[in-house]
């Protein structure tokens, strides 16, 4: 069967609805051979899950994707290949946890002055224990029957700029670059597609990433033609992954983006190396 290597998915760690294990049991019925779990700002899932992949025999690589602001603008960086147990990502990933903590209370104030009021408690039921994030609130929104649907939520009071829209603290680009490449892995700009502004884009493409997501399960063929063709002319690493959440987008499944065996061991072969750094 084909080497296929999803390299983008959330757990309950994140705002996923599958476990860590549960996503690796799925990625298996799946048929894929490799897997990297890339929560938002925590690598809590690699505390329990390496060795159950090593078990069931799912190759598996470390990932992380955090969120910067950049001018403003919310960017995502995908880190891979990393040691998850370096001191500076996990003091990264915990900043990251009270920025969500306090940018949650922020935002369920301005939420009650728009009389939607939600409680603490509310929230905390949709988020599994991981990173707080807007899909939790969301989650929580549609449940009191004050929206309709998740999109409802982000376009009218969650998105950026939107009435209920809290940015939080800002963690600059290049200082996420840096403690992944410090961790011993690459940092990749992930769905430079979302990325609507072209100057930012320009920007971005002259820092010092090592790659980024060309391949993406809601890619048509020229939008992936058009960023495997910039990754190459920079000669960077192209990964690609589906960007699967679980039940909170159903529309996107596991495994409907990946990379080839080629990218996969060579990013593996750094993994193993951040190891005994
Ligand atoms: P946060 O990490 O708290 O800033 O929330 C961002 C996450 O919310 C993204 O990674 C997506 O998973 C989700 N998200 C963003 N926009 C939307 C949307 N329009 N509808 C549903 N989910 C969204
Ligand atoms: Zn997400
Ligand atoms: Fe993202
Ligand atoms: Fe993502």
């Amino acid at each position: 069967m084909e080497f296929r290597a999803d390299m983008h998915c959330h757990t309950t760690c994140s705002d996923g609805t599958l476990t860590p294990y549960e996503i690796v049991d799925l990625a298996l019925n799946l048929g894929l051979s490799g897997l990297s779990i890339t929560d938002h700002d925590t690598v809590e899932a690699y505390e329990s899950v390496i060795e159950y992949a090593k078990e069931k025999g799912l190759e598996l690589i470390s990932g992380v994707e955090f969120s910067c602001l950049y001018r403003g603008k919310s960017i995502h960086i995908l880190g891979y290949a990393f040691n998850t147990k370096n001191k500076d990502i996990k003091a990264y990933c915990l900043k990251h946890k009270e920025r969500r903590e306090k940018r949650f209370y922020a935002i369920l104030e301005l939420l009650a002055r728009h009389d939607l009021p939600l409680t603490e408690e509310e929230v905390l039921q949709e988020s599994h224990d991981g990173t707080i994030g807007r899909p939790h609130i969301a989650l929580a929104m549609l449940k009191k029957g004050y929206i309709g649907s998740m999109e409802e939520a982000f376009k009218n009071y969650l998105g950026a700029g939107k009435k209920c829209f809290v940015p939080g603290e800002a963690f600059p680009v290049e200082e996420t670059i840096r403690i992944i490449q410090n961790a011993g892995g690459v940092a990749v700009i992930a769905h430079p597609h979302l990325i609507k502004d072209s100057s930012t884009t320009k920007e971005l493409l002259k820092m010092n990433f090592d790659g980024l997501e060309g391949y993406y399960s809601r890619f048509d063929k020229e939008t992936n033609l058009r960023w495997v063709n910039v990754a190459k002319q920079k000669n960077w690493i192209i990964t690609g992954g589906s960007d699967f959440h679980g039940a909170v987008k159903p529309h996107i499944p596991l495994g409907s983006s990946w990379v080839n065996k080629e990218t996969f061991e060579s990013l593996k072969h750094r993994y193993v190396q951040s190891q005994i750094r």
